[in-house]
């Protein structure tokens, strides 16, 4: 697939939206990314998915990804793989593996995500894999949101690279003409 096939999936399945929207950081956008629209479809998380996979630099025994974002990207490219997926989640407040999931000491780990901006929640799941006794060489993400700018101290693999413009309310040029909506209203 092509990045603009891949693109025009993602507003395919909304989730891309254009318009004028006030993020939960109080900033003003024309456009929101919600990647668990695109990921609803099966045969569009397996399509995107197997892109992913295509440009892997490794190969892993395991995949983990942080829950939410991570679950469904974790266990669609550990299909794929035809290795176990596990996730990692929040534990009054820290990342941890639960549910007994165990990870060999070893054992290569990719680990991935649907979106990063800063990369925190993967860095810390990276953190739970590598104290398991895991190694971590690569992460691999759906969008990387980042600018380049996130705190993962591995390699990033990410299927697209998507800046979106954000601006104070302020300064919104949107703003001259319509009013900004909240994201996941109704009228979405
Ligand atoms: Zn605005």
């Amino acid at each position: 697939m092509t990045r603009d096939e891949m693109i025009q999936l993602f507003y395919d399945s909304q989730a891309i939206l254009k318009g004028h929207f006030q993020l939960t950081s109080g900033k003003h956008a024309n456009q929101y990314m919600q990647c668990a629209q695109v990921l609803k479809y099966p045969d569009r998380a397996a399509l995107l998915i197997s892109e992913l996979k295509g440009k892997l630099a490794g190969n892993y025994d395991l995949v983990v990804g942080p829950a939410i974002g991570g679950i469904l990207v974790s266990y669609e490219m550990a299909r794929q793989l035809g290795v176990p997926a596990l996730f990692t989640e929040r534990e009054n407040g820290k990342m941890a593996l639960r549910r007994g999931f165990q990870i060999q000491p070893g054992q290569r780990v990719l680990v991935v995500e649907d979106v990063i901006t800063t990369g925190g929640s993967v860095q810390e799941a990276i953190e739970c894999v590598v104290d398991a006794g895991g190694i971590v060489d690569e992460a691999a993400v759906l969008v990387d949101r980042s600018g380049g700018n996130h705190v993962l101290q591995v390699p990033v693999t990410s299927l697209l690279e998507i800046q979106l413009a954000t601006y104070d309310p302020s300064e919104c040029p949107l703003c001259a003409t319509s009013k900004a909506i909240k994201p996941g209203s109704r009228n979405l």
